[in-house]
């Protein structure tokens, strides 16, 4: 059964009403990243998460696809989601009050007292019937918060199944970044192209500051790159400098040749645009550097 369209609209506005952008530069993906993991769960049946059992997964969630961060806190989004009026947390009142009400209660006790959370329960009704509502939500959270790069990625370590999401380019942005890179990967030289019409294949216009996070869709915030090292670029396993150096990040790990053949870009220079005013520009540089790149940079031989 379908919801009405007119609850189906206030519910999708109330989602995307989490705009959680509002810390200026820094990505808040926590929230977005638990409502995606709890549909998920819903899907498969799950009224409740008891947030003891779902505490691993979630962090797993944070730790590969929110911001580079030294520690990671699944709670946050567990309590703090609430005050978006898309969270309940019905035994609260087991939990001791912290100090200062904006901070979430001890970990100790969520994990001991056993705390579930879980959807509002009229919202729950709606998505439990809809799946159609609850795949475009899905959407729409991974289409405002994350790269399309990573859609798929993120999908599957949710548990959710998406068909196909739905994506925008900029069709000049793509032209013009792969005409400043001449038709091929800025790294690797990858430049095969299709039929008569030379179509590039696997060639890819790369934002190094993603849209989602109000990137420009100027040439001096591209790269022109493989579909492989487009991936790399927004997974964080690579970084370019705003002088075109390549850094490849120490976390990335795997067997030879594969790891060699990447670990030979380490510190080299990339492809260079044909002007000098194509160069990444300083302020995505450091954007990418501190809200995507998985450092520290390995001590690879230069
Ligand atoms: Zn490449």
């Amino acid at each position: 059964m379908q919801a009405s369209s007119s609850r189906r609209e206030r519910l999708q506005s109330q989602f995307e009403e989490l705009t959680v952008w509002k810390q200026g530069e820094q990505r808040a993906s926590n929230k977005p990243l638990l409502i995606l993991y709890a549909l998920g769960r819903l899907a498969q049946g799950d009224r409740w998460l008891t947030y003891s059992n779902i505490e691993e997964d979630l962090r797993n969630l944070l730790v590969e696809f929110g911001p580079p961060r030294k520690r990671h806190h699944p709670e946050y989004p567990f309590w703090h989601l609430r005050t978006d009026g898309v969270w309940v947390i019905p035994e609260s009142d087991r939990l001791d009050a912290p100090e200062n009400t904006s901070d979430p209660p001890r970990i100790t006790e969520l994990r001991e007292k056993n705390i579930r959370g879980g959807f509002p329960e009229d919202i729950y009704e709606s998505l439990r019937e809809d799946p159609g509502l609850r795949r475009s939500i899905a959407r729409l959270l991974l289409s405002s918060h994350f790269p399309s790069s990573l859609h798929e990625d993120i999908a599957v370590a949710a548990g959710l199944d998406l068909e196909s999401a739905s994506t925008y380019r900029d069709p000049d942005f793509r032209l013009q970044v792969l005409q400043a890179y001449q038709y091929q990967c800025a790294i690797c030289g990858f430049d095969l192209r299709i039929g008569a019409t030379g179509t590039p294949i696997g060639l890819e216009a790369a934002h190094i500051k993603w849209k989602q996070a109000q990137g420009p869709d100027d040439v001096s915030n591209g790269l022109a790159l493989c579909a492989l090292h487009h991936k790399m670029l927004d997974k964080g396993a690579l970084h370019v400098t705003e002088d075109l150096y390549l850094l490849v990040s120490e976390a990335v790990h795997g067997s030879d040749p594969h790891l060699s053949r990447l670990r030979d870009h380490h510190g080299k220079r990339i492809h260079t645009p044909q002007r000098t005013t194509y160069y990444p520009d300083g302020e995505v540089v450091t954007w990418h550097v501190e809200e995507v790149f998985r450092g520290p940079a390995g001590a690879y031989q230069m």
